[in-house]
């Protein structure tokens, strides 16, 4: 059994300064010190450090040169290994608007690794579908010559490997894909690329999104007379939202007011890409052209095409622009993601019997040690 002790360990409802965590595979106890023999476990000392649990992307394209939309299986690992430095220890790896053929592809790469019975970097969820059933007018940078009809019949195929998918509830046949994914099957149903009105998102709700594909981006904005999507998935106490927190894709002013909101609803996310990692330079992203400069990803007509952002850069983005606390913000990034897909009884905080999915960082998020399943595979 190991121990890790001396940490400022972010629970989902505090920061506890004198526990002590004992884990296997998974966390067996939170205890004190002074209740244990350390002579028995193998111990790590945090030094003072925060302890957080391990994080959750929901929606991450790309990272270290390699994309998700590719197919390539040695991609996969590549990202699954990349991001644990992040403190990322469970994710969605995510599809773009590239052909059917393509997609499928896709997904059966990540089939591939997630059934491969392997360890390789962060945990596998399940696929997050982004396309191809979007509305053109809000395309933002996915490939127009692939979107589609809204199909449930083929979430429904891949409901082994698709645990989220984005559908534009306005568009022809979104209503009876919506429907069909809702009643026959698991999968996380989330609004995005999408022109709906206020009430066109409120009756996509009401038929079984519960989710909103990165807030505010590629998606109706809210104004008084007409709320549009933002505004529908502000006000239904149904939908968990996804946030890029890079402070470029949304105003870091709106953080705090979007988590008052949200709460427990709020999911950060990466949007990452594959120049994630990279120097600055030329990239695609699903076939396209796309320029990184700094933070931003911009195609050549200035489109924003996706982020290099990190998940504990996002929430030491979210912590350090709003008045909220450590916890709350960590939150955002692990039990509430986890939460949204369905994975909260295993992971996505720092419980007996949950995963000792546990990550050490210092003052400003940046990752020292990552523990996956009891394991350390990251060591900076
Ligand atoms: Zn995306």
């Amino acid at each position: 059994m190991k121990c890790i002790i001396n940490g400022k360990v972010v629970l989902k409802d505090r920061i506890a300064d004198n526990l002590c965590i004992v884990y296997g595979e998974k966390i067996e106890k939170l205890c004190f010190v002074k209740d244990i023999n350390l002579a028995d476990y193998e111990v790590i000392d945090a030094k003072g450090k925060y302890v957080i649990p391990g994080l959750v992307d929901m929606h991450i394209h790309g990272y270290l040169g390699e994309d998700v939309s590719d197919g390539k299986v040695e991609g996969v690992k590549v990202m699954a290994e990349g991001i644990i430095k992040n403190g990322v220890t469970a994710w969605c790896p995510t599809t773009m608007t590239v052909s059917k053929a393509e997609i499928e592809t896709a997904f059966d790469a990540v089939r591939t690794v997630k059934n491969s019975g392997e360890y390789y970097g962060a945990r596998i969820l399940g696929v997050n579908s982004e396309g191809p059933f979007i509305n053109p007018s809000k395309k933002g940078a996915q490939a127009e010559e692939h979107i589609l009809r809204p199909d449930g019949d083929f979430i429904k195929k891949h409901e082994d490997i698709v645990k989220v998918f984005t559908v534009a509830p306005e568009v022809d046949g979104a209503a009876e894909c919506i429907e069909k994914v809702k009643a026959e099957t698991k999968v996380l149903i989330s609004m995005g690329h999408t022109g709906a009105t206020f009430e066109e998102a409120n009756a996509g709700v009401e038929k079984g999104v519960s989710h909103a594909t990165h807030l505010f981006n590629a998606m109706t904005a809210l104004t008084h007379r007409s709320p549009g999507v933002v505004g529908s998935a502000l006000a239904s106490d149904k939908v968990s939202v996804e946030l890029i927190a890079d402070t470029f894709h949304v105003n870091a002013g709106l953080f705090g007011l979007v988590a008052k909101i949200k709460g427990d609803k709020l999911c950060l996310i990466t949007d990452c890409i594959r120049a994630g990692g990279m120097p600055d330079g030329d990239y695609t992203l699903g076939g396209q052209p796309v320029h990184k400069e700094g933070i931003k990803c911009l195609m050549p007509d200035g489109t924003i095409a996706g982020s290099v952002l990190t998940l504990n850069k996002a929430v030491y983005n979210l912590w350090s622009n709003t008045g909220l606390e450590l916890w709350e913000a960590v939150k955002c990034a692990s039990l509430n993601p986890a939460t949204a897909l369905g994975e909260e009884a295993e992971i996505g905080s720092i419980e007996e019997g949950k995963r000792a999915d546990l990550v050490i960082t210092d003052d400003a998020l940046n990752v020292q040690t990552t523990i996956l399943a009891g394991e350390i595979r990251y060591n900076a």
